[in-house]
């Protein structure tokens, strides 16, 4: 394992700062300073970007993007035990790292970046849906962001990256590929982490599109898709019942089959749907 600073091994760091791993915050650490490099560069040229990483942990992904060229990076941490390691990495990086305290839900990173902006993070499970979803439905597009770069585990990766008609195809698919270009850009197996969680992992690159693909209300294309895959054995008339009055009506003008399934229906086929239920 060689250095890509001059910092010490995250394994010294860890033991240095007495950071076991908390499964209650979804702590894997990477400790592999060359991965976290590879993850770093899958991120896009980052000289001129700011980069947001939620969960620095020990620090190994942050050090990473710095060492990459990272012009800034903003580091939102849950786990106050993982600051002392991280305000070493911020004085070997003078000016260039910042790092908050708190809980990534809670908190506005825009108040703290400059754009152009990146996300990079190694994603705690029990909160990356929910960001991931965050930032993808914004009311307006493009984004705050120009790509995010996010590890999942393997099987949420590819309900992101999932087309119609399969099984992984649902909410994630439509959302993600809706407003952004999405791949699959590295596999992990569990040992690359410590301690290894009990799934593979995988890292999904997405980059904003300038608009849309078809016109939709972020908030309406949310709620239709929810209700369509909350339900995924049912036909979209009795899955979308609630959705809207003459749901039947709403569905054929938007050229979908009402006894369609919600995996049959094409991105193109939700944002219809979302337009003609907006029409209330
Ligand atoms: N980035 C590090 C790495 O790659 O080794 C750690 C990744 S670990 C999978 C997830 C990190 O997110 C942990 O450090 C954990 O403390 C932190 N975390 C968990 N929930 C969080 C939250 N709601 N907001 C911010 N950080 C959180």
């Amino acid at each position: 394992m060689s250095a890509i600073d001059d910092l010490p091994p995250l394994r010294d760091v860890i033991a240095t700062h007495g950071l076991s791993a908390r499964k209650s915050l979804g702590q894997n650490f990477l400790l592999d300073l060359n991965l976290t490099a590879k993850i770093a560069r899958q991120a896009g040229d980052l000289s001129g970007s700011d980069v947001l990483e939620i969960g620095p942990g020990p620090g190994g992904l942050t050090r990473g993007l710095l060492c990459e060229g990272a012009r800034k990076v903003l580091a939102i941490e849950k786990d106050a035990r993982c600051l002392p390691a991280l305000a070493e990495i911020a004085d070997r990086y003078p000016g260039q790292l910042q790092v908050i305290e708190g809980d990534a839900l809670d908190i506005d990173p825009l108040e703290h970046l400059t754009p152009p902006i990146r996300v990079a993070a190694n994603l705690p499970y029990n909160v990356g849906t929910e960001l991931l979803v965050r930032w993808l439905t914004p009311p307006t597009w493009p984004p705050f962001w120009q790509s995010l770069t996010l590890m999942f585990q393997r099987e949420v990766a590819e309900r992101i990256v999932a087309q119609p008609g399969s099984k992984a195809y649902g909410r994630l698919a439509v959302l993600a590929q809706w407003r952004s270009d999405v791949r699959i850009v590295l596999s992990l197996p569990p040992e690359a982490f410590t301690p290894p969680p009990k799934v593979s992992s995988a890292v999904v690159h997405l980059t904003a599109l300038p608009a849309p693909r078809f016109d939709a209300d972020a908030a309406v294309l949310s709620r239709v898709v929810a209700a369509a895959f909350n339900q995924r054995r049912k036909m979209l008339r009795a899955a979308l019942k609630g959705t809207a009055p003459d749901i039947e009506d709403r569905l054929l003008a938007a050229g979908i089959k009402p006894t369609d399934r919600a995996e049959q229906v094409p991105l193109e086929g939700f944002c219809a749907l979302a337009r003609e239920v907006a029409k209330g």
